[in-house]
């Protein structure tokens, strides 16, 4: 009984920490095969699609019923658009990351992939279609090349190789001890948040995946590999339906809607001129990072 109770509460542990953070989730969730709360229907769709389109209709969540979350969140995001979520921290932003993933159902409303209820999707098709870069990418102890071809299992070698290029990663295993077979993670070669975070693009480069949600790292990056990431990002997000929740301004710019949330509601939407121009909450919290760029804004 006692051998049995260990590893149950132990995996319990393990789904409430991962429940918690937008941390590699889409990683864990196969890693684990949790999947306790969220059932498909017998008649679950399988989604098959190279190009998708997410709306949220009147999206309402909680938790715990005793404090609402989200209320009446209504967007879209046209196949190959980018949506940009700012606001306070706690204001729902990863919320809304986790019920597209399906982490959770919503309480009232609904969310659409190509017009259809996730709801009504297999969770393995769904998953299937959406990368995740999260803010701090967790390593297998495993090779470098095992990391990178995660995305894609049955990659084959060129294809792992081509995916460490477009991420600009290539030269920097070549420069490791045993090249792609360095054996990296916690008991291996420890990399930085941006050779992780480069780690994650190049799995979402080879998984090829038509929607992408991006979690902006909250911990700040030097000023040149911050850049470089965010130059790679763009990249990948050219044609694909995006999801970017953000903590710098700078970063979103180009995002065709910006939605700017506090305590669980949209309290500004538009494109960044047209926040810039209304003068509310986006204006000033621009205002404050251009006074300070390094400030931030989460
Ligand atoms: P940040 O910018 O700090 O990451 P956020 O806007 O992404 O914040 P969320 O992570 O979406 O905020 O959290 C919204 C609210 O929901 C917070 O008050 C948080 O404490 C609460 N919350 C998040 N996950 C859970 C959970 N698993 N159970 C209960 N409450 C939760």
């Amino acid at each position: 009984m006692l051998q049995l109770y260990i590893p149950l509460n132990f995996l319990g542990f393990v789904y409430r920490e991962i429940k918690h953070s937008l941390a590699d989730m889409e990683k864990m969730f196969d890693l684990l095969k949790l999947q306790p709360e969220i059932k498909d229907k017998a008649s679950a769709e399988t989604l098959a699609t190279q190009t998708a389109s997410v709306a949220f209709t009147n999206v309402d969540f909680h938790y715990d019923s005793k404090r609402p979350i989200l209320d009446k969140i209504e967007f879209a995001i046209p196949a190959g658009h980018t949506v940009a979520v700012v606001g306070t921290s706690g204001a729902g932003k990863s919320t809304l990351a986790r019920l597209l993933y399906r982490f959770y159902d919503v309480t009232n409303g609904e969310i659409q992939v190509n017009g259809k209820d996730i709801r009504s999707l297999s969770q393995e098709s769904l998953r299937k279609h959406i990368g995740i870069v999260p803010q701090d990418t967790v390593l297998f102890n495993d090779s470098i090349y095992y990391n990178i071809a995660y995305g894609r299992p049955d990659a084959t070698e060129s294809e792992v190789i081509e995916a460490a290029k477009a991420a600009h990663i290539h030269e920097f295993v070549l420069s490791l001890p045993d090249g792609y077979q360095t054996t990296v993670g916690e008991r291996g070669l420890k990399l930085s948040g941006g050779e992780k975070q480069r780690v994650a693009i190049a799995r979402t480069i080879l998984k090829n995946p038509p929607i992408l949600i991006l979690d902006e790292a909250t911990s700040a990056l030097d000023t040149r590999t911050e850049q470089a990431i965010q130059q790679e990002l763009r990249q990948i997000t050219t044609n694909r339906t995006t999801l970017i929740i953000a903590h710098r301004l700078s970063t979103i710019i180009h995002a065709d809607e910006i939605l700017v949330m506090d305590h669980g509601k949209i309290i500004e939407r538009g494109n960044h001129q047209q926040l810039l121009s209304s003068q509310g909450v986006y204006a000033r919290m621009w205002a404050l990072q251009q006074e300070n760029k390094n400030t931030d804004l989460s």
